[in-house]
């Protein structure tokens, strides 16, 4: 144990997976942009801060890091600044299925995924022609849900197409699904093969859920386009009838996911993303295949790993337990890619 470290990029989860590898009794390691380190330093959980001028930089140090001894903890940052080629080919050892985070970043192969685990997703338009009811677009490249928008119907569709001169192919049109946005985090344990609901939460999005605060005549006045930047999230509990059903979810994707991710699959945390109706039908829109920063309102554990643990839980710290039972069982190929 005493020779591994466990690394990751000093963003997004990072303060919850470094803590919860100290408490399991690992080295850590941060990889940190300059402007950052002042912040992190905070930390004494965090032996040693690497400080980069960009990421990308992370490529010059593969030679000197990259053995067997360092864990790299992937989390969005990973998906959002490192990008696929980078997370293909990099010689860093991951936690986790380095194939699905390829999944994740592709729209297309991410439907594929969740349609083969026969979740239920909104429908798909492939033409504006066939649109029948309102529905969300979303432009290829647009990152935390800033650049969608929403038409009511067929001709606001097409009249907004037009005026933002979107060229087809560049988009996405989904049926709007009224209900709310629940986020379900899961744990999936390749060495004992259980599947773990780990908590739930919602996002705070800028500015869809500050238009609500705007008078009506306001709203009618300045038409703002809503935009889903996250800026924070809720934790919520879900009631207790509709857990069965999304660990039988979580189940499937797993399940599902040894085909399109062979041979591993889907395993650590992930995270569906998903809408619930007020007739209890929940649609899937979208799936993170690694650690999601609602996670982060769990350090200290949530109702549902309180369930399970007797110590406070947070995933950071789940995803170090998980490491350090390979290490004993001698299992680290199982979970290492
Ligand atoms: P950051 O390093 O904060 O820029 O985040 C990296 C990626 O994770 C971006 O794509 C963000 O949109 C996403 N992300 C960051 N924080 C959160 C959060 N609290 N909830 C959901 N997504 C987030
Ligand atoms: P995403 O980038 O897919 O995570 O979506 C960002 C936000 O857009 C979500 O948090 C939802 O609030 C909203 N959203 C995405 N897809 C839909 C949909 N089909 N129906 C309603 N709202 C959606």
């Amino acid at each position: 144990m005493k020779n591994f470290s466990i690394a990751t990029l000093a963003s997004h989860t990072s303060l919850q997976i470094l803590k919860g590898a100290k408490d399991e009794g690992f080295r850590t390691l941060a990889f940190c942009i300059n402007k950052n380190e002042q912040f992190y330093r905070n930390f004494q959980f965090i032996d040693k801060l690497v400080t980069l001028g960009n990421y990308r930089e992370l490529i010059g140090l593969e030679k000197k890091l990259a053995n067997s001894f360092v864990i790299m903890i992937p989390h969005g940052s990973f998906v959002a600044y490192l990008g696929k080629d980078f997370n293909r080919q990099t010689k860093f050892k991951y936690f986790g299925n380095k194939k699905v985070l390829e999944i994740e970043g592709n729209r297309l192969l991410q439907k594929k995924m969740l349609d083969s685990a026969g979740l239920k997703l909104p429908l798909t338009f492939l033409s504006p022609n066939n649109v029948d009811r309102p529905v969300i677009v979303k432009t290829f490249g647009a990152r935390g849900g800033s650049g969608y928008f929403l038409a009511k119907d067929k001709a606001v569709l097409k009249r907004q197409l037009k005026e933002k001169q979107l060229e087809p192919g560049k988009y996405l049109i989904q049926e709007y699904i009224i209900g709310i946005p629940v986020y379900i985090q899961y744990f999936y344990s390749a060495l004992s093969r259980k599947l773990e609901i780990t908590g739930v939460d919602r996002r705070y999005e800028s500015d869809v859920d500050g238009l609500g605060r705007l008078p009506a005549e306001f709203q009618l006045d300045l038409k703002p386009e809503p935009d889903y930047t996250v800026i924070g999230n809720f934790p919520i509990v879900l009631r207790e009838s509709l857990l069965p059903q999304i660990y039988e979810m979580g189940q499937q994707i797993v399940n599902s996911s040894k085909i399109m991710a062979a041979p591993k699959g889907l395993f650590g945390p992930f995270c569906l993303e998903t809408i619930i109706t007020r007739d209890s039908t929940i649609y899937t829109i979208e799936i993170s295949c690694r650690i999601v920063a609602g996670t982060n309102l769990y350090i200290k554990g949530s109702p549902y790993m309180d369930l399970l643990y007797d110590i406070p839980m947070s995933v950071g710290r789940r995803i170090a337990r998980e490491i350090k039972q390979a290490i004993k069982q001698r299992k680290l190929a199982v979970i290492l890619t």
